[in-house]
């Protein structure tokens, strides 16, 4: 696959607080990667360096196979850069004073030089792709968060950049419409095949938008994998407590496919360990069996059952 965004050795701070130590990220040519973290942990920083929004102190940028020095880089590679990739903001970041259409070509009028009227036909084609076909003379007051963000996307969309970098762009909606917008900007992504970089603090939009998940932590990455591998295969305890739910417990790796835990020995998918090697066991709550106590291994106490629709928790 095509590399299209290639990023190496970043390091950005504020002062004296190291928000990035030499992030390395590599995302293929129409791919969804998302970032995902604890608030704080450099997600909004390493989008917004990518696109020159903040200046890094050191690192590079391969964009589409054209190489950006992120340290120092001249006004006129970054409006070249910024030509290929579009940022899409949390808060829509919409002009409150221009319809949605007049938000959609400000940008091809101004920076792009673009006539009115071939600008605004590109701009209605925009707003009918995210179902705004008809809204293009409402003000952003006179439309939902929803359709605000719709507003942004079109935006975003209209350069057809190759690049689309997201951050957390339905952070701000309820769950319903998150998860009917999440579908919709899947399939706006494959329509265009666009490359997206999605940041998210949420697991369950990170699981189900991308193909590659990024988990970051206090300016480093923890790991990068497949949703799958994510989930199942986390490399540390950080990245098992942080996707999904976890008990962690210590135990002995007896040889491979096979730990002990609490007296009793387990059956496991992990091999290469050293004979009786101690490691952290992590147990997926959906992996445990509540069974009568004849038939279990391990007895415990049930204190507490939460009701939540599909499941007990
Ligand atoms: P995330 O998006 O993962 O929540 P950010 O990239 O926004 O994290 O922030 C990472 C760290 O950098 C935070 O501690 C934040 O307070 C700090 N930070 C971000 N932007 C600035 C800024 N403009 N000035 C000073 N500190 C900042
Ligand atoms: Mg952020």
């Amino acid at each position: 696959m095509q590399e299209m965004l290639k990023i190496t050795g970043i390091r950005k701070s504020f002062s004296t607080l190291d928000v990035l130590k030499g992030v390395d990220l590599t995302v293929h040519k129409g791919e969804v990667v998302s970032l995902i973290g604890p608030s704080g942990s450099g997600k909004t920083t390493l989008l917004r360096c990518a696109n020159f929004l903040d200046q890094a102190e050191d690192g590079t940028m391969v964009l589409d196979g054209q190489t950006y020095h992120l340290g120092h880089v001249r006004r006129t590679e970054m409006y070249e850069a910024r030509r290929h990739t579009a940022f899409v903001f949390q808060n829509y970041n919409l002009f409150l004073n221009k319809t949605a259409l007049q938000n959609v070509t400000e940008g091809l009028i101004v920076a792009r030089k673009m006539p009115r009227d071939e600008a605004e036909a590109r701009a209605q084609k925009a707003l009918e792709k995210v179902g705004l076909g008809n809204r293009g003379a409402s003000y952003p007051n006179q439309l939902s968060g929803g359709q605000q963000q719709r507003v942004a996307i079109a935006r975003s969309l209209v350069n057809q950049p190759r690049v689309l970098l997201l951050d957390e762009p339905l952070g701000a909606l309820d769950l319903k419409l998150r998860k009917e917008m999440q579908l919709e900007l899947k399939r706006l992504q494959r329509e265009m095949n666009i490359t997206f970089v999605y940041v998210t603090h949420d697991q369950e939009e990170a699981l189900t938008m991308s193909d590659t998940v990024v988990v970051m932590n206090k300016g480093n990455i923890q790991q990068i994998g497949s949703p799958q591998d994510i989930y199942n295969e986390p490399r540390n305890a950080f990245v098992a407590k942080f996707i999904g739910d976890s008990n962690i417990v210590d135990g002995i790796m007896e040889k491979d496919f096979l730990v002990s835990f609490g007296g009793q020995e387990f059956a496991c998918v992990d091999r290469g360990f050293k004979p009786r090697e101690p490691v952290q066991v992590v147990i997926r709550p959906e992996d445990v069996d509540i069974v009568p106590p004849s038939a279990g291994k391990l007895t415990g106490l049930v204190r507490e059952v939460i009701f939540k629709g599909v499941h007990f928790e």
